[in-house]
This record gives C-alpha cells, sequence and structure tokens, in this order.
C-alpha cells in the first residue's frame, strides 16, 4: 500500500506551506529549545505524519476487512478484542502515538493537536474504526490535562508542568496501559442533555460517587472515564433547556483498577456491546454506575461548559476522520472506475461518472480546507488562553482566533459528516454489482460512514448550533451585519480578481438568506404582539425571545442555512490560500463551480418553502397545549 501521506498532496500541502505554522510553534513549544527554528519542528510534524501515513497504508489499511468481520465480544464483564486488532494496538504504542499531544513531562511527544488531527485523518483513511478507538487515548489524556489547568490545579513553571493532579491517569493512558471514554449519552437523553439523569452526589465527608446508566460509550471499556452527572436539581416546573444544563458537573470515574494479584476490582460495569452495523473495530459499550467514587472536575454546575471544550476537538475530530472515509471512498471509487470497462471505455471516462468523482474531489479538498482552518484557530485559542500571559493583546488574539474556530467546528462537523455518507454511497454506486459484496470495501465505508452524521452531537444538531450562533449574532450587532452586506456587494462588482467577485457574491447570496430568515423571524416576533399593550412592546420583543417559538422558521431551514455557511466559509479560505499561493486558485474555481449553483438553489428553498408546514405544526402544538 502506498504512504498516505505522501500520496495525497492537497494534505501535503498543508503540512509544507498552506499554514502559519510560527504561531502554533511557539504556543505549542513556549519556552522550550527543543527546536531552533519553527522549519526544524514542521520538519519533524512531517515526519511523524510520514511514518503514520507509511504505517497506517502498509499495516492497519491491509487488515480493515478482517478487523471488520472479526469484530469485538464481550466476555464477563470485559470487552475482548480480536487478536488483529490487539497487535495493531501494540504497534501504536510502539509509535509512541497515545501520548502525541501529551508535553513531554508528562511522556509525551508534545506534537501540536493539529497534527494530531492529520493522523486522525490518515488512520481514518485505513479504518476509521480503529482510528475511534485510538482516539479515545490520547484525547482524554489531553482533555484532563487542559480541564485541571483550567481549574487551576495544574502548576506550570517555564511553561512545562510540573504539577497535575491527573499525572497518574494522564501517564498511564500515555504509556498504552489505559484506555479513557467521554460519558454522556443516556437511555433518555442523548441530543437533549438537559434530560440527563445520573446524579453525583456528596457523602458527609465531601467524597463525590456517581450512580446512573450511559448508553453507546466509545471505548467504555478503559479505564478512565470523563461523566456528566446532574448535581442540581432542575428549577421546579422549569422546561427551559439551560436550566437543565446548569446543574450537570464533569467527573472522572476510575471504572476499574487491576490488583496485584491479576485480578480487576470494578467500580463500573460494561453491561452491554452493541451490536452495529458497522465500526467494528470500535467498543461501544453500556456502562452502568453505582455509587461509584468520582472527582468532581472543575466547580459542580460547571459541567456543560467543560464538557463544550471537549466537544470542539472532538468534533474537529470527527470532522478528520470524515475526511479520511471520504478519501478512502474516493479512491476505491478511483480505482475500480479507472479499471472497469463498459461500452467502449473505462468508467471513469462515462460522463455522469466522471462528474461524480470530480465532485468528490473537490469536496474532500473544501472539507479539508474547512477541517484545517478550524482546528488551527481552536488550538491557537485554547493554547494562548490557558498560557497564563493575561495581557490584553493576548487576550485579543484568544477572542479572535475563539471565534473563528466557533464559526468553523457545527459547521465542518455537520458537512464532513453528510458528505462521507454521500460520498461512501457514491462509491459503492460507482462500484455496482461489487460495490454491494464484501469482496470490496465500499460497503464496509459505508456502514461506517453512516454513524457519522449521529455522534459527537447529530447533524441536526449542529445545524441549530449554526443557525443560532450566526442570528443571534445578528440580533446582537445588527450594524456589522449591515456593514458586512455593504462590504460583500462593494467587493461583489469591485474586487479586481474574478475570483474574489464571484467569492462576494457568493457571500451576498449567504448574507441575503440570513437577512430573509432574520425578517420572518422578526416578522412573526412582531406578529406576536398584536393584541399586547404597547407599553409591553419593548420588552416582549428585545427581551424574552423563546428558541423554540421564535425561531420555528430558522429552525426549519438550519440545515439548508448551515450547508451555505459552510460553502460560503469554504470559498473564503480557498480565496485566502489562492492570494498566497496561486496554485490553490484551480481548486477554488473547481469548488465555486459547484458551489454557486447549489447556494442558489438552497437560497431559492429557503425563501420559498416552509410555511405550510409551519401552520400544519402550530396546529398541533396549539392542540397539544389546550388538551393539557
Ligand atoms: C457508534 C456510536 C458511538 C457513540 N459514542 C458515544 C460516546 O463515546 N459518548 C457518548 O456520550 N455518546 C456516544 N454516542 C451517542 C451519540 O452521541 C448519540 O446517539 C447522539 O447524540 C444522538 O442521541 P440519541 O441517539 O439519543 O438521538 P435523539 O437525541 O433521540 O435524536 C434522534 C433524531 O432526532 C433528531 N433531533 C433531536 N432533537 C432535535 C431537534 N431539536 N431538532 C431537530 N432534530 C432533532 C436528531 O438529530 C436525530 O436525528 C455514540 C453513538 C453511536 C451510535
Amino acid at each position: 500500500m502506498p504512504n498516505f501521506l505522501k500520496d495525497n498532496e492537497d494534505l501535503l500541502y498543508y503540512l509544507d506551506r498552506g499554514l502559519d505554522w510560527d504561531p502554533l510553534v511557539r504556543a505549542t513549544e513556549r519556552d522550550s529549545t527543543e527546536y531552533p527554528t519553527t522549519a526544524d519542528a514542521v520538519d519533524v510534524y512531517r515526519e511523524v505524519a510520514s511514518l503514520v501515513g507509511g504505517f497506517v497504508g502498509d499495516e492497519m489499511a491491509p487488515r480493515a476487512a478482517a478487523i471488520d468481520r472479526e469484530g469485538l465480544s464481550l466476555v464477563d464483564g470485559e470487552v475482548v478484542f480480536p487478536e488483529i486488532l490487539e497487535r495493531l494496538f501494540v504497534q501504536i504504542r510502539g509509535l509512541d502515538l497515545h501520548g502525541l499531544c501529551v508535553p513531554r513531562e508528562l511522556g509525551g511527544m508534545n506534537g501540536p493537536l493539529l497534527l494530531y488531527f492529520v493522523t486522525a485523518e490518515l488512520m481514518a483513511r485505513a479504518d476509521v474504526s480503529v482510528m475511534s478507538h485510538h482516539s479515545f487515548h490520547g484525547g482524554v489524556a489531553m482533555a484532563l490535562l487542559v480541564f485541571s489547568m483550567r481549574e487551576g490545579t495544574t502548576k506550570l513553571r517555564d511553561g512545562k508542568v510540573v504539577e497535575t493532579r491527573f499525572r497518574e491517569a494522564i501517564e498511564e493512558i500515555v504509556r498504552g496501559d489505559a484506555w479513557g471514554a467521554m460519558d454522556i449519552t443516556e437511555p433518555h437523553a442523548g441530543s437533549d442533555m438537559a434530560e440527563l439523569r445520573t446524579r453525583a452526589v456528596q457523602d458527609d465527608e465531601g467524597r463525590w460517587f456517581v450512580t446512573g446508566q450511559k448508553i453507546f460509550i466509545t471505548s467504555g471499556h478503559g479505564k478512565y472515564h470523563l461523566v456528566i452527572a446532574r448535581t442540581e436539581d432542575r428549577a421546579a416546573g422549569g422546561d427551559d433547556a439551560f436550566v437543565g444544563l446548569a446543574g450537570l458537573s464533569m467527573f472522572l470515574v476510575k471504572a476499574y483498577e487491576d490488583r496485584p494479584d491479576g485480578t480487576r476490582h470494578r467500580f463500573a460495569t460494561v453491561d452491554r456491546l452493541e451490536e452495529k452495523l458497522g465500526h467494528h473495530g470500535s467498543a461501544t459499550c453500556s456502562v452502568t454506575f453505582d455509587r461509584t467514587p468520582a472527582e468532581l472536575i472543575g466547580k459542580r454546575g460547571e459541567g456543560f461548559s467543560y464538557m463544550l471544550t471537549l466537544m470542539n476537538n472532538a468534533r474537529l475530530g470527527v470532522g478528520f476522520e470524515c475526511i479520511g472515509l471520504c478519501e478512502a471512498a474516493y479512491r476505491a471509487a478511483l480505482d475500480y472506475a479507472r479499471e472497469r470497462p463498459t461500452m467502449g471505455k473505462t468508467i471513469d471516462r462515462h460522463e455522469m461518472i466522471a462528474d461524480y468523482l470530480d465532485e468528490m474531489r473537490t469536496d474532500i479538498q473544501g472539507l479539508r480546507a474547512l477541517a484545517m482552518h478550524g482546528a488551527y484557530h481552536e488550538e491557537l485559542a485554547q493554547k494562548l488562553g490557558l498560557s497564563g500571559d493575561a495581557n490584553a493583546e493576548t487576550e485579543k488574539r484568544v477572542r479572535r482566533h475563539k471565534r473563528k474556530a466557533r464559526r468553523v467546528t457545527p459547521l465542518l462537523k455537520y458537512l464532513a459528516a453528510e458528505k462521507a455518507v454521500e460520498m461512501a454511497r457514491r462509491s459503492l454506486q460507482i462500484h455496482g454489482g461489487n460495490g454491494y459484496t464484501k469482496d470490496y470495501p465500499a460497503e464496509r465505508l459505508l456502514r461506517d460512514a453512516l454513524v457519522m452524521p449521529i455522534y459527537e452531537g447529530t447533524s441536526q444538531i449542529q445545524a441549530l448550533m449554526a443557525m443560532k450562533d450566526r442570528l443571534s449574532g445578528i440580533l446582537k450587532d445588527p450594524r456589522a451585519f449591515v456593514g458586512r452586506m455593504a462590504q460583500a456587494r462593494w467587493r461583489a462588482i469591485s474586487a479586481r480578481d474574478p475570483l474574489e467577485r464571484r467569492v462576494a457574491r457568493l457571500g451576498l447570496v449567504s448574507l441575503g438568506v440570513q437577512q430573509h430568515l432574520m425578517m420572518r423571524t422578526a416578522g412573526d416576533k412582531f406578529r406576536s404582539l398584536q393584541g399586547k399593550s404597547i407599553a409591553e412592546w419593548p420588552d416582549r420583543f428585545l427581551k424574552n425571545w423563546d428558541p423554540k417559538r421564535d425561531f420555528a422558521f430558522a429552525m426549519l431551514h438550519a440545515e439548508r442555512l448551515t450547508r451555505i455557511l459552510a460553502d460560503e466559509l469554504t470559498t473564503e479560505i480557498l480565496l485566502e490560500q489562492s492570494t498566497r499561493h496561486p496554485e490553490r486558485r484551480e481548486v477554488l474555481e473547481r469548488y465555486l463551480e459547484r458551489a454557486e449553483p447549489r447556494c442558489r438553489h438552497l437560497a431559492d428553498v429557503i425563501t420559498t418553502t416552509g410555511d405550510r408546514l409551519l401552520e400544519q405544526l402550530s396546529v398541533v402544538d396549539e392542540a397539544a397545549h389546550a388538551a393539557e
């Protein structure tokens, strides 16, 4: 098999020149003298990525079908992995990949998160389920470190960790001796986290204990669980989701301890291993906690906010994971299409198939631009924010990076997951009847892809987040929105570069849709003032926005808006790349050719449909209220 890094020109672009590595290397290395220059650091990052690219191409990809076939089992409450997977993890451990981003003083390699994301994409191209399993090593170790820095229990000297309360867990994970897991979902609460019921209580001596059941937990067989549990009751009668979220706290829970005599004592039990459609190399477990000892992270009630930090990284990670899967689907389809003749030529030469392949290639490049941009800004926001450099300039930079990362994350999670499914399906179609058999990887890729729009926040939840962020931003600062519109109009006619004009015109389509959604939202709100006294109007209009009622029209179209926002941002990023590196103009041109008609169509749907369905829903809601 080829080296999965070296055969990927688009990915190499980011390691070679597509990113401004200097701030990232400085924020990662701080006062260390490990690398004399940024170029030296990036050389090492490239070597690591190349090592992983070779390993996954030679060792992981050829075993993906066998791992899928053999799967995992639950024996006496412990997850048992097939030997083929155990051996792969011994190799991963040998490469020191579990501690890729963990500081050197804790046994890691101190690489940037961005390098981890690059390796995640490479691994996912080989086997997305193994990648997902692997990510719960380093991911949880890094989360523990970031959490302890945020709560102030990690002490740094000269940029190095000298003390951290989670040292034992982090070092164990880095050595590859333990796994981590992130436990949020429960039987009654997936997307709706305000409904979580797992409880944590404190005894008279201040010790915490967690009781409840978590389901669908990736690597739930692992030792260290980050568990979200309820510590505060909901206000009586309140149905505001945020009241429910404010009662959640974050805990570190040790699920078991291995005794010196070789036996294992479990504090939490693995009750079930899900039999899934795909992802057969990754354990998805149901875990029960019964007065299991737990350590509170941060303060009580801060669980949701800690979880968001974890999820930001996890969602970016899923973005890269999806790109890896898309890459696998595209390349499998391309290889097959180049070999398979029908009607006098190979099928890659038939117009429709050529169009599919061209679109897949273009979409992957767009997704990667989005992912790299998001990961870059998220990492800088986190590292600068935790650096302890409390000056106005740093704070300004943190805010800027945070804003940029926040804009990308739901768009990337949404689009990459949807594209993973779309491309896996296309890949299967291009394989014809062979695609439907287990002789080719296409059917496995489709089964593996189908979970992407579900875990780490479903596509619909991502779309709601993206819509809410965008429209509430306009509500907060309408003048800035008007300014953006004027600027886009000006650029659309006066920019010297024709590609810049096209990007501005696409931006105008997006802004027009946002304006339409705001007008509709405000219009509905105005109508709700009918029959109320004028004295009540200011309060009723400017305050008390009820997302469920007031944003109904925008919620209906949130997914369409998200697709437009993703295209808008992707073309902005590709334009910025094109101005620095003219060879990227060709990528932007290809992307625009597809994005322009797509966005116009979506804008048409948003501005012309929805009223009939909303009318129906409001009749049903009113009937339900009347019956209460
Ligand atoms: C393989 C796998 C691994 C997983 N790993 C983990 C893990 O490690 N840790 C963990 O905590 N969880 C994990 N999960 C759980 C996963 O995060 C949840 O399944 C997901 O959040 C959705 O929750 P749900 O299944 O309860 O669906 P629901 O929340 O019931 O949603 C069902 C459908 O309704 C839609 N929907 C819900 N609310 C709205 C709304 N307001 N507007 C529009 N549509 C809406 C959803 O988008 C979805 O399409 C995993 C799941 C799987 C399948």
